[in-house]
């Protein structure tokens, strides 16, 4: 049986009512029958029955043996930082997610935990960076906004041979395009609030271990820090899970169509897409996924922060707001956005220049978000000096 057939038959029917969607058991406690004997639930932080079917579902769709609901991406790569001690050291990509960075290296560093940050799409980079002190080995990939690929089998490889965990945020990808479990990874995390929920209603995270025995340690932090995630959003990710594996293709059709059109546009400079036969990693990126994914960033050759600011607020169906993953097609501009912390030398060493702008390319039909990606770059032309619009003609 495919996989996706697989999927939507492991989602379980109401064994109660006969119900087809999952029932949502908003509550709080259940009633036991004598102290400590229950029906498998005491009080809904350790455990709730809408929860616990999106967990299960978790595990099965990354091939793991856990999987955990957490409130937030945030709250689930928080969870993951809690296995560490003071003294202990992480290994990061350089361009992780802003917000892990920030709880990196603004959080967990003052309780003496350091994070090195390396090129992880060089493995050779990451060995070098491993200290005896290193425990854990933080991977993205695709990043964001520029995506780079990393080998996830080659890094595992070299975590495994120096003791330390890998963990693999996968939200870019999802795991209808790549299972980081089933390449050596440890630990796969994910903002659900992305791909996985897949309709931007909502704000979710997940944990997935490949060993049970890891999977407990989590279980443990989450129900002691209690960043759980709610019953009716559990029942949110499940609905949008039912629909990841045909969503991504589409993504994924889409995106590809879109950075072919913006490679041949003349005012495009660089197009990141994996995608990309010009991509540096693109071998790598289709080893290890089945797809590319539905995010393309793309620089202009008029490299100013007005043009990008222009260029995002004039496109009519790609919709200005941070986030991804979702129906609607989304742009945003990381220098004066996501990546506005940063200082500008650092971001731009990181290959976010000035005038790098991010999609994340919805479920409309390819042919009209190119009509509207290619209006926006004709207005910004006209708008160009005569000496840009000579060398652009
Ligand atoms: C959004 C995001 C997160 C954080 O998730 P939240 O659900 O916003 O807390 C973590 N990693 C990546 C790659 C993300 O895109």
């Amino acid at each position: 049986m495919q996989a996706t057939t697989q999927l939507i038959h492991s989602i379980p029917v109401d064994p109660l009512t006969g119900a087809v969607s999952v029932p949502i058991y908003q509550t709080s406690t259940f009633v036991q029958e004598a102290p400590g004997i229950n029906k498998g639930y005491d009080y809904a932080r350790s455990g709730n029955p809408t929860r616990a079917v999106l967990e299960n579902l978790l595990a099965k769709l990354e091939g793991g043996e856990t999987g955990l609901a957490f409130s937030s991406g945030l709250a689930a790569i928080d969870a993951i930082a809690k296995l560490l001690q003071a003294g202990d050291e992480i290994v990061a990509v350089d361009d992780i997610y802003g917000g892990a960075y920030r709880l990196f290296t603004q959080v967990y560093q003052q309780f003496g935990i350091t994070i090195h940050f390396v090129d992880t799409s060089d493995p050779e980079k990451v060995f070098h960076a491993i200290t005896p002190k290193t425990k854990l080995i933080w991977l993205e990939t695709p990043t964001n906004p520029t995506l780079k690929i990393s080998d996830i089998e080659a890094i595992a490889k070299i975590a495994k041979a120096n003791n330390c965990l890998l963990c693999v945020d996968n939200t870019f990808a999802s795991p209808a395009l790549q299972k980081p479990l089933t390449l050596g990874a440890d630990i796969v995390v994910h903002s659900a609030t992305k791909y996985l929920g897949g309709h931007s209603d909502l704000i979710a995270g997940a944990v997935v271990t490949k060993e049970k025995a890891l999977g407990d340690k989590i279980k443990f932090i989450q129900n002691a820090c209690g960043a759980i995630l709610a019953p009716f959003d559990s029942w949110l990710v499940i609905r949008g899970i039912e629909t990841l594996h045909l969503r991504l293709r589409q993504h994924c059709a889409t995106a590809q169509e879109v950075a072919e059109f913006l490679e041949k546009h003349p005012a495009v400079d660089k197009v990141y897409y994996p995608g990309l036969k010009t991509h540096p990693n693109h071998e790598v990126a289709k080893k290890q996924s089945k797809g590319f994914g539905g995010i393309v960033s793309f620089s202009l050759k008029q490299d100013t922060l007005e043009a990008a600011g222009a260029f995002a607020t004039s496109t009519q169906l790609f919709k200005l707001a941070e986030s991804l993953g979702g129906i609607k097609s989304l742009i945003s501009h990381p220098a004066t956005m996501t990546h506005k912390s940063i200082p500008a030398e650092k971001r731009k060493a990181a290959g976010v220049s000035d005038s790098l702008v991010r999609l994340s390319i919805g479920l409309e039909e390819a042919e009209d978000l190119i009509q509207d990606l290619q209006a926006a770059l004709d207005t910004l032309q006209l708008q160009a000096t005569p000496s840009l619009q000579k060398e652009l003609a």
